[in-house]
C-alpha cells in the first residue's frame, strides 16, 4: 500500500518519499514509494505530472494491489529518499473541474432529482452524463444554482466514515465501496464519496459554465468548464467573435441574423446570375455553332451549370450537332451532348476522357457530364476531337 498524502492534504505540492521498488513494465520504469502526493488516474480525474528525484513523472498509475506507480524517465534506486514535486497548475485545474462537477451534479439532483451516472474530465472540457434528458431551462437553472453555491464560498471538507454512517448522513449517491469511506462535503449542499482532489472552498472553483449538451443513451451529456478553463474558453470565443465582428460590423447578439441575411442575399444574386447565364448561353451557342460541328471548346468564366446550358442551346439549335465543352478551371469539368439526329454516345466520350485524365463522370448517350480532369485545356480539346 502506498500512503496517499492527497487524501488528507490535497493542497500539498511537494513531499519526500522512500523508493520501495523500481520495476520495468512494458518498457517503462515504474517507481513505487512508501507515500506520495501524486494523484493517479482514477474516478474520472487524470493523473498528476511533475518530478521525482529530479526525473520527470509522465504518468501515475493506481494499481490493483493498492500501490501507486510513478512512471519516470530517469533512474531511481530502491531505498533512496526522493523529493517529489507535482505540477501545480495542472493539479489545481483538475481540482477546480472536479469540485465544480460535485456542485453541478448536486444542482441537477437537488433541483430536478436528476442523477449523474458518470463523469469524465478531458484535456479541454469535462462532461457529466445525466440519467434523463434535461431541457434548456433546467440547464440554466442548475447552472445558476451551482454558481450561487460557488459565489457563497462554502467550505469543502474531507470526512472519513463507515458506509453505514455515510448512508445515514444522506449521500447524493450510494457508494459501492465497503469499509472506510472518504466523503467530500460541500457545506449544506452535497455529500459524496470520492477519492479525488478538490478545492477547500467553493469560491476557488471560480465559475461553472455549461458549454454544450446533447442527447446521450436516453439521458443527457452535459459539457462544462470551471475556473481557469472557463476563462480560457471565454478568450478563445472572444477572439473568434471579434474576428467575425470585423467582417460583419454588428454586435455578437445580431451576428446570426446578419449571416442569415447575407446567405439570403447570396442566393438571390445566384438566381440572377443563372438567369443572365441562360440568356447569354444562347448567344455563346450561336457563336460556337458558326465555327461548325463538332463543337469542341473550353469556355472561360463559365461553371459546369453554365457550359451545360450552352451545350443544351447548341443541340436545340442543330439536330446534327455534337458538342464537347470544358470549363477552364483546374481540374476541369466537361459536358458532352448531341443533337437528336447524331449517333455519338456522350456517356462513352465522358468515360474515355475520365479514363485518360483522371476524375469521373457519365450520363446518357445524348447528354453526359464529368469532372476532375487534370490536364491543360489544349490537351483535353485535342484528345476529345479524336473521340468524335
Ligand atoms: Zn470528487
Amino acid at each position: 500500500m502506498t500512503q496517499r498524502l492527497y487524501y488528507a492534504e490535497p493542497y500539498r505540492r511537494s513531499f519526500d518519499g522512500t523508493v520501495l521498488a523500481v520495476d520495468t513494465v512494458a518498457g517503462h520504469t515504474y517507481v513505487t514509494l512508501d507515500q506520495t502526493a501524486f494523484y493517479p488516474a482514477s474516478g474520472g480525474q487524470p493523473f498528476d505530472t511533475g518530478t521525482l528525484g529530479g526525473a520527470a513523472v509522465t504518468e501515475v498509475v493506481d494499481r490493483e494491489d493498492g500501490t501507486i506507480a510513478h512512471v519516470v524517465s530517469g533512474a531511481l534506486k530502491a531505498g533512496e529518499v526522493v523529493a517529489g514535486e507535482i505540477d501545480w497548475a495542472r493539479r489545481f485545474d483538475h481540482m477546480q473541474q472536479h469540485t465544480g462537477q460535485h456542485v453541478l451534479s448536486a444542482a441537477f439532483d437537488r433541483l430536478f432529482g436528476v442523477r449523474t451516472e458518470s463523469f469524465h474530465m478531458g484535456q479541454l472540457s469535462s462532461t457529466i452524463d445525466l440519467v434523463r434528458e434535461v431541457s434548456e431551462s433546467e440547464i440554466a437553472k442548475a447552472e445558476d444554482d451551482a454558481n450561487r453555491v460557488v459565489w457563497e464560498d462554502r467550505p469543502v471538507t474531507i470526512r472519513f466514515s463507515t458506509a453505514e454512517e455515510a448512508a445515514a448522513m444522506g449521500m447524493r449517491k450510494e457508494s459501492a465501496r465497503t469499509g472506510t469511506l472518504r466523503l467530500i462535503d460541500v457545506q449544506d449542499y452535497d455529500l459524496s464519496a470520492c477519492g479525488g482532489t478538490h478545492v477547500d472552498r467553493t469560491g476557488a472553483i471560480g465559475l461553472i459554465a455549461i458549454v454544450g449538451w446533447e442527447k446521450f443513451k436516453g439521458g443527457s451529456r452535459v459539457e462544462f468548464l470551471c475556473g481557469g478553463r472557463a476563462l480560457q474558453r471565454f478568450r478563445v470565443w472572444r477572439g473568434a467573435l471579434s474576428a467575425v465582428q470585423k467582417h460583419l460590423s454588428v454586435p455578437p447578439i445580431e451576428m446570426a441574423a446578419s449571416i442569415e441575411r447575407m446567405q439570403d442575399d447570396a442566393k438571390a444574386v445566384q438566381r440572377t446570375v443563372r438567369g443572365f447565364q441562360e440568356k447569354l448561353a444562347t448567344h455563346e451557342a450561336q457563336a460556337l455553332l458558326a465555327q461548325g460541328s463538332p463543337v469542341v471548346a473550353a469556355i472561360e468564366g463559365w461553371d459546369a451549370q453554365g457550359i451545360k446550358a450552352i451545350a443544351a442551346a447548341i443541340t436545340a439549335a442543330d439536330q446534327d450537332a455534337v458538342v464537347v465543352l470544358f470549363t477552364t478551371a483546374t481540374p476541369a469539368q466537361v459536358v458532352v451532348a448531341r443533337g437528336a439526329s447524331s449517333k455519338i454516345d456522350a456517356g462513352s466520350v465522358v468515360k474515355q476522357l475520365a479514363a485518360k485524365f483522371g476524375g469521373k463522370g457519365g450520363g446518357k448517350p445524348d447528354l453526359a457530364q464529368g469532372g476532375g480532369l487534370s490536364a491543360p485545356v489544349n490537351e483535353l480539346i485535342a484528345y476529345a476531337r479524336t473521340l468524335l
